[in-house]
């Protein structure tokens, strides 16, 4: 082997390149950034062909001084620490001192700054010559021919609309981190973007998503003696397939988290559809020394401290906030239908109206006891439609309640908090279910059969592919075809067998619910009608079932009265 030598500085910065600039977006990223640390007030981002071609950042901030111009581009070169105690008090977005020599390495790049409006000094890494030009106060970055040294990595960007979707996207979300900051996006000279500065936070929702979405985020304060911020969330009528809109704010910084998103999913538990995911804007301040951010090269991810505490308030204050919320659909029996001006077509908005929270309530017909808390509608049964719907009516309207949905909501939380909290009571069976299994599921299920004790099962082997269930949690007793449902359940189990068993409850707890539930065209009574009311009405989410479709609908009596032209 050759002698160790120490690479030459541009080497290295072509190194170090490959971790900060991977594409268009990275420059971007550090680009803004450094605008943001420059205190500007004003940020325009201009691309020409997604920023593959050129990109330009213009900002009225702090200026570089023009003896400092060639040292900006100079690795480790930053104005932002000198000590190590900077380090865990930054409270900057820089501080690696790296990225303008990064991109340096990888492109052409011109800086142009005036720091005191009078004059301006231009340098580029190519000629490395000052030029004095006209300008205003600020800093102008132009990068040109990006990855023109490194064809490989210039082979890899996606396509044009692709990489502008991200930067767009990126734009839109540091734009609500600085509301106080103007910021502008164009590419090819048309405008994707544009914000007002004026510091608030509706104005911004509203250009990210529309009026019909941004309306639905409410706003929740965090009070908390370490923990200062707040969670703007959405309404969970309104979803993504994708978790990009968990948008999360810490000390000013964009970050990826999977723990405090993974917090925010478990707040929404029981509103959403599998595979939906809310959106929910979430700024927290912490003390700077509380926090790492010198942990990932682009800075997207950072060590938090109270990182638990943090999330077990998000998730707290979400599920408190979803359960006063309104959730009956009213619908109009002209359906207008909703549009999203959003460019964002993945945004689903259902078709229906969300009214404030009812706060007075007026029961004479079902006797609400003084202790409890009555979160339904205050109405009177009137009668059953199709023995699948229960009708019910107020001085506001006309209500349906899907006599299975409340079924399957009511056994969905029953069996959810049985798994959770394991207090069985058990039910010898006089005869034993015996349950016969593949070959192939056998060897699988061998290795897990005692963790059905955590559903409330016990069960016995008789034999690699035979099992026995000897007896069951009581609230199994309900089920009509049992030793198949437990057949499903251990079928579910099986093909999940990689998955923690808690991460099962929900889906076993859906399974369950659904079989165990009083299916549609079945007759109830006014007593089995009150019943199933009343253990509604004690559930965490009344309005929903586990699948997320809705128990009671509304019509209201406006509607019902323009229908007969009163
Ligand atoms: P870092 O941001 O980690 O300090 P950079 O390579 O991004 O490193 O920038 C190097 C230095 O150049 C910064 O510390 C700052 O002094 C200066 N700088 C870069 N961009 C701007 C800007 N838009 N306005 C003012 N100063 C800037
Ligand atoms: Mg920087």
């Amino acid at each position: 082997m050759s002698k160790i030598k120490v690479m030459d500085e541009a080497l290295a910065n072509k190194i170090a390149a490959g971790e900060v600039v991977e594409r268009p977006l990275s420059i971007v990223k550090e680009l803004i950034e450094n605008s943001i640390d420059a205190n500007s007030t004003v940020i325009n981002i201009d691309l020409l062909d997604a920023g593959i071609k050129q990109i330009q950042v213009i900002d009225n901030g702090l200026g570089i001084e023009k003896l400092d111009l060639p040292l900006a581009l100079k690795r480790h070169a930053t104005s932002k620490i000198s000590t190590d105690l900077d380090l865990f008090n930054l409270d900057t977005l820089g501080f690696r001192g790296e990225a303008l020599a990064s991109i340096a390495a990888v492109s052409k790049i011109k800086i142009i700054s005036n720091i005191d409006g009078i004059s301006t000094w231009q340098f580029d890494n190519i000629d490395q010559e000052f030029l004095e030009v006209a300008g205003n106060k600020g800093t102008r970055i132009i990068i040109d021919e990006l990855f023109y040294n490194t064809p490989v990595r210039f082979k890899h960007l996606s396509s044009t609309n692709y990489e502008l979707s991200l930067i767009l996207n990126y734009v839109k979300q540091i734009s609500l981190l600085y509301p106080g900051i103007k910021f502008s996006l164009t590419n090819n000279k048309k405008m994707l973007y544009q914000t007002d500065g004026q510091n608030n936070i509706n104005n911004i929702l509203n250009n990210i998503y529309g009026h019909t979405t941004a309306k639905e985020f409410k706003e929740v304060i965090i009070d908390d003696k370490d923990i200062e911020g707040s969670i703007w969330l959405c309404h969970p009528i309104i979803t993504k397939p994708n978790k990009k809109d968990l948008i999360i704010s810490i000390n000013h910084r964009l970050v990826k988290n999977k723990k405090i998103e993974d917090a925010i999913i478990d707040g929404y538990k029981g509103y959403l559809h599998t595979n939906q995911y809310p959106l929910c804007y979430i700024n927290i301040n912490l003390d700077p020394s509380l926090i790492d951010a010198n942990i990932h090269p682009t800075k997207q991810q950072v060590k938090i401290g109270f990182l638990d505490k943090i999330c077990n308030i998000i998730t707290e204050l979400i599920a408190n906030q979803l359960k006063v919320l309104n959730f009956i659909p009213e619908f109009s029996l002209n359906q207008e239908i909703i549009e999203t001006t959003s460019a964002d077509e993945s945004i689903k908005v259902n078709n229906v109206k969300f009214n404030q929270p009812q706060t007075t309530f007026d029961f004479t017909q079902t006797k609400v006891e003084d202790n409890e808390e009555w979160k339904l509608p205050i109405f009177r049964y009137i009668g059953s439609l199709y023995q699948t719907y229960l009708l019910f009516e107020n001085e506001e309207g006309l209500y349906f309640v899907d006599q299975h949905a409340a079924q399957e909501r009511i056994n969905y939380e029953k069996f959810l908090k049985m798994f959770e909290e394991k207090q069985f009571i058990y039910q010898q069976l006089l005869i034993p279910i015996t349950i016969h299994l593949s070959s192939e599921e056998g060897i699988i299920f061998n290795n897990l059969y005692q963790n059905l004790e955590n559903f409330g099962l016990q069960v016995e082997q008789k034999s690699i592919n035979v099992y026995q269930i000897t007896a069951v949690d009581q609230f199994y007793t309900e089920a009509k075809n049992l030793s198949n449902d437990i057949l499903q359940m251990i079928r579910l189990i099986i093909k999940n067998n990689n998955v923690k068993f808690v991460d099962l409850y929900e889906d076993v707890a859906i399974m369950m619910a659904c079989k165990s539930s009083i299916k549609a065209h079945h007759y109830l009574d006014n007593t089995a009608i009150n019943d199933l009311l009343r253990q509604l009405n004690k559930c965490n989410n009344p309005f929903t079932c586990p699948h997320g479709r809705p128990i009671i609908n509304k019509i209201t009596k406006y509607e019902i009265e323009k229908l007969f032209k009163r």
